[in-house]
Order: structure tokens, then C-alpha cells, then sequence
């Protein structure tokens, strides 16, 4: 085709694996059925459609040994249900990746706090690992990581592996059940059992927005400077190329500003409800 193929058009991907992560959640290896896999940086997202269904929005979770992305899907909605009910050997659709990732370089010689609420750990996970990929770069890595209920937690074996890598892995859970014997209660209560240089420290938060307004405010208020916290946005989003709108966000498109902004930019937006 002349000029390639439209912007809007999904290439075909299959998926490799499938695993469950939890009850509603997967965690999916798409691999392009022809050619290779665009790179991608920490915090991009591509649009996944499930065909016959539609599409969503979802952040890359990591990049498979085989090379294809691992993305993990939270059954909300009848397009995101659809996408974790799908098995290796079938095809769905892949755009991107889009949007401004997480600033890793800007990281480089600081200590760095990591803020994770839910399902806001899997567009984190690739920055973790390019953090530890360059320990040497950084000065503390802190991981703080909220979760419903123990049994709900992302990731577990990649929190453990990053513990023994030598960042400080903390976990706190809403509902400990009967066995949990670690932190109750807000992320931000972690904030006080680690160990951090606010005014030489950088953060990268992602979950759900009032938690991320929390912890990105806790961290500002202990002197870690508002264009050092990077938040990323899970704002609706339709087309992703800047042409529908649907993900404005006052001045800014979050399908290509962001999803990635910086606390000093998003402060006020933030206030901005979606409909
Ligand atoms: C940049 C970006 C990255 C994203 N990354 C991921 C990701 O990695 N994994 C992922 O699963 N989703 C992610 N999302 C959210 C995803 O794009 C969809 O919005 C979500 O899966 C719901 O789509 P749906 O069509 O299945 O449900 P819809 O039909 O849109 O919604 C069904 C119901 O679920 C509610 N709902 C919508 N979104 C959510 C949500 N996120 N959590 C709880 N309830 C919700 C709605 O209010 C509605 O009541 C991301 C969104 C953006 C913008």
C-alpha cells in the first residue's frame, strides 16, 4: 500500500500465552504475526482490539523472552473481557505503542520512589526493570505496591525478584483476611518506612486516580519537587493519534502527551472528572 497502512489500522497479533493473574485479570504475550515487534518505552500503551468487539487502551507490561509484549488485562467491560478471554493460537489487534513513557534518564543519580496502586503496577513494571537493569545509575530504589487483598496482588514473583535485586519492596494491602501479617492500610502510610532524600529523589506513580493524588501531594509535601513525580493518566481513549478528542484533558491529548505527565503539569488537571 502507498504511504503504508492507516494509522488507525490494527496489525494482527497472536497470542502466545495466557495467565492468570487473578479472578478478573490475565496477563497475555502477543506476538505480531508478521515481522517484528515495535520497540516500546517503560509507560507506553498500545490499543488492543478484540475483534468483532472493539478496542481498548492497554499499558505494556513487559517485554517477553520470545520478544512479543506481555500486556495484563482486568475483565471491567465487554471489550477488555473479551481480550482476557482469549487463548494462545488466537488473533487480535495491535496499534502503537503510543503516548510519552515514564522518564527514565531523568532518574539517572537520584533516589527513586515507585508507587503503585492495583493494576497501576503493570505500566511500572518495565520502569522498575530498566532501573535495576542500571542500579549502579541510582541511588535507592524504593517499590511501594497497594492492593485490595493479598490474593490480589500483581505480580508477586516479580516483587520478590526486585527485593533480591536490591530495590526496598514494600506491600500494603485494604482487607488483610486472616493470614496477612504486613502493612494495612494507604500506600502514602509507606512513605514513612522508606528510605528517601526528598530534595535528590524522583517518583513514577500509576493507579487509581484518587490514590494517585495522594501519594504524588505526601511526596510533594516532603520536599521531593512537584517536576520529579510522574503520574500516569488511564483517561478514555478512542483513536490514540490525537484526532477524536475523547482523551483531552484541558490543553492536553492524554494519547500523546501522556499517558505519563509530570505532577506539576497534572496537578490542576487532575480536578478535571471524566464524564
Ligand atoms: C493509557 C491507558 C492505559 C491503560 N492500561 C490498561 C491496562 O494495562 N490494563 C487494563 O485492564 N486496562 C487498562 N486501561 C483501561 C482500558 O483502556 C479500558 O478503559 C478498560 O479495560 C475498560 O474497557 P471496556 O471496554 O472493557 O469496559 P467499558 O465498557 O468501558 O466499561 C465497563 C464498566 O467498567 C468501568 N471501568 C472502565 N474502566 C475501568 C477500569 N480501568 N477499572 C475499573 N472499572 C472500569 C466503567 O466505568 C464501566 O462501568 C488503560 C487505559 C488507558 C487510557
Amino acid at each position: 500500500m502507498i504511504g503504508g497502512p492507516h494509522p488507525m489500522t490494527p496489525a494482527p497479533y497472536r497470542v502466545r500465552s495466557r495467565r492468570p493473574d487473578r479472578a478478573d485479570t490475565v496477563t497475555l504475550t502477543l506476538e505480531p504475526v508478521r515481522g517484528d515487534c515495535p520497540p516500546f518505552r517503560p509507560g507506553q500503551f498500545t490499543m488492543l482490539y478484540a475483534p468483532g468487539v472493539g478496542e481498548i487502551a492497554v499499558s505494556i507490561s513487559g517485554r517477553a523472552r520470545s520478544g512479543g509484549y506481555t500486556q495484563t488485562i482486568r475483565a471491567v467491560g465487554a471489550v477488555s473481557a473479551a481480550l482476557c478471554g482469549k487463548r494462545p493460537g488466537d488473533v487480535v489487534g495491535v496499534r502503537g505503542p503510543y503516548g510519552r513513557g515514564w522518564d527514565v534518564p531523568a532518574a539517572a543519580g537520584l533516589d527513586v520512589v515507585v508507587v503503585a496502586g492495583g493494576l497501576g503496577l503493570a505500566p511500572l513494571r518495565p520502569l522498575v526493570r530498566a532501573l535495576l537493569r542500571e542500579r549502579p545509575r541510582h541511588g535507592r530504589i524504593s517499590v511501594i505496591a497497594g492492593s485490595r487483598a493479598p490474593g490480589l496482588l500483581l505480580y508477586p514473583q516479580d516483587l520478590a525478584r526486585w527485593a533480591r535485586q536490591g530495590a526496598d519492596v514494600r506491600v500494603t494491602v485494604d482487607h488483610p483476611g486472616h493470614t496477612w501479617r504486613g502493612p494495612v492500610g494507604l500506600v502514602t502510610r509507606l512513605l514513612d518506612r522508606i528510605v528517601f532524600e526528598p530534595r535528590r529523589t524522583c517518583a513514577f506513580v500509576c493507579g487509581p486516580e484518587p490514590m494517585m493524588r495522594a501519594a504524588a501531594a505526601e511526596l510533594v509535601r516532603r520536599g521531593v519537587a512537584p517536576g520529579r513525580v510522574e503520574l500516569s493518566l488511564e483517561r478514555n481513549m478512542k483513536c490514540a493519534v490525537t484526532r477524536c478528542g475523547h482523551c483531552q484533558l484541558g490543553p492536553l491529548f492524554v494519547c500523546e502527551d501522556g499517558p505519563v505527565l509530570r505532577y506539576d503539569r497534572a496537578a490542576g488537571l487532575l480536578e478535571v472528572r471524566e464524564l
